[in-house]
């Protein structure tokens, strides 16, 4: 800069660090969002004593907790009610589920340094406020806030929605899926996804294999309705695909995989929920006449049709949406050209792998997997995981060549986000993918198959 300091006085490192946190807390009230409304859909799922698919995830998430409640419903209640309590304490209050998840000696050290957070939406609005018009010109006490705001985000929008997705919608397990444009099958209405928020699309995706919407199709000529996954959305309906085989075709992408997908001529609707539905898009669906709904306003699109999603009004929602969709089809088959790309992505991405799958497949033991580090036939494991994005090279050009290095030094991958969007449509998750790895690393997928 030309100046030292900005017209008010404040110095780069104060410019800088407000920057970042706005950025942080941004960031931060976006997964608090997420982890908020799945907990309040489970709870409302539990209210309603409607299906919950992972029950053993249940009694994990509760000897978390520390709850001692029998019945199925009043367990999954009294678990959401926990984590609500947490996220609206004020932020002078300590969140309490932050000690019964965090590694013991980190809580320690967090208590320390004083930055075990307050109620994570406080949280957040102080940092906000801190950020504003001459308030906080503090850099240290800045990125203190932002390291108590990882820790709620982390914590909570992170590790605590997967739990309670786990619970609501099922556990992952490990198994080969398709991945990539060739999901896509043109014989069907298709709903492409957008988003991160699962646990709103639970009555839809039921709904749209009941014999009634199958009529519905076949009275437009299609065979019926398939979810298209894109986004994390689509990646975590991919790890849990195992209870979802007949709606869910598989993932086709990452974020800017979208407009491709959508250039396919054969994605009928975009139904979004959150980050990352591109404004990219946008004018692709026009030019495409694919219908935008988007059923939560934080990720409002500019021509989408708003339909917030609303737990006690979704059967008549998803009847809604499965109608418009069906007439979006009616209206454009027959004059948007298909650009299919059948040969795009592969048929068997390994999929659902968790903490509770992965020990399951090591035998119910962690053992083999640490002894095969310490013998020094994996050198170790790396996580490449996240967003994409387009710069250092183009769309997923880093994270791909950084596995394909990785793998070749022994070192064993560890994806999520679109990161793995990317990685595994470019054949880094299939059976074949061992030939690319080091001799040692090789040597142990090619003995597990
Ligand atoms: S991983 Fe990142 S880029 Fe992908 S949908 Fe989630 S937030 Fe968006």
């Amino acid at each position: 800069p030309d100046a030292p300091r900005g017209i008010c006085g404040a110095n780069a490192d104060t410019i800088v660090t407000r920057n970042f946190l706005r950025a942080v807390a941004s960031g931060s009230g976006c997964y608090i969002h997420v982890v908020e409304n799945t907990a309040l859909n489970l709870k409302n799922t539990a209210l309603e004593k409607r299906d919950i698919k992972g029950l053993n995830a249940l009694d994990r998430i509760c000897k978390l907790f520390g709850i001692t409640e029998t019945d199925v419903s009043k367990k999954a209640v009294l678990a959401a009610d926990a984590v609500l309590a947490d996220l609206y304490k004020p932020d002078y209050e300590k969140m309490e589920l932050v000690k019964k998840l965090a590694y013991p000696p980190r809580y320690k050290r967090w208590e320390e340094l004083g930055i075990v957070p307050g109620g994570a939406k406080s949280e957040i609005v102080r940092g906000v406020v801190k950020c504003s018009t001459n308030l906080n010109s503090d850099p240290v006490d800045m990125l203190v806030d932002c390291l108590r705001l990882g820790i709620s985000t982390g914590i909570y929008g992170l590790t605590l929605t997967n739990l309670l997705n786990d619970v609501l919608l099922g556990e992952p397990e490990i198994r080969p899926a398709p991945v990539g444009l060739r999901v896509i099958n043109p014989d069907y209405i298709n709903i492409m996804i957008t988003g991160h928020q699962h646990s709103m699309f639970v009555d839809l995706q039921e709904r749209l294999v009941s014999p009634e919407a199958i009529a519905i199709a076949e009275s437009v000529g299609a065979k019926g309705f398939k979810l298209v996954g894109c986004t994390c959305v689509g990646q975590d309906l991919q790890l849990r695909g195992a209870h979802y085989t007949e709606i869910f075709d598989g993932h086709a992408g990452n974020n800017y995989t979208s407009e491709a997908i959508l250039s396919t001529g054969a994605i009928d609707a975009v139904v979004s929920e959150f980050n990352c539905t591109l404004p990219g898009i946008e004018p692709i669906c026009d030019e495409l006449k694919i219908k935008q709904i988007c059923i939560d306003s934080v990720a409002k699109k500019a021509n989408a049709e708003l339909k917030p999603f609303v737990f006690a009004q979704r059967e008549q929602q998803s009847i809604d949406i499965i109608n418009e969709v069906a007439a979006a089809y009616k209206a454009r088959r027959s004059t948007v050209p298909l650009n299919l790309l059948p040969e795009h992505g592969n048929d068997n991405s390994l999929t659902g792998v968790s903490e509770v799958s992965l020990k399951k497949f090591l035998g119910g033991s962690w053992k083999p997997l640490i002894d095969l580090i310490a013998s020094g036939q994996i050198k170790g494991i790396v996580g490449v995981v996240g967003c994409s994005s387009l710069v250092s090279g183009g769309h997923d050009v880093l994270t791909v060549a950084l596995t394909k290095e990785l793998i070749k030094r022994d070192i064993l991958v560890l994806t999520a986000g679109c990161s793995s969007g990317g990685i595994e449509n470019c054949g880094l998750m299939t059976p074949a993918a061992a030939d690319l790895a080091g001799p040692k690393l090789s040597a142990v997928c090619k003995q597990l198959g």
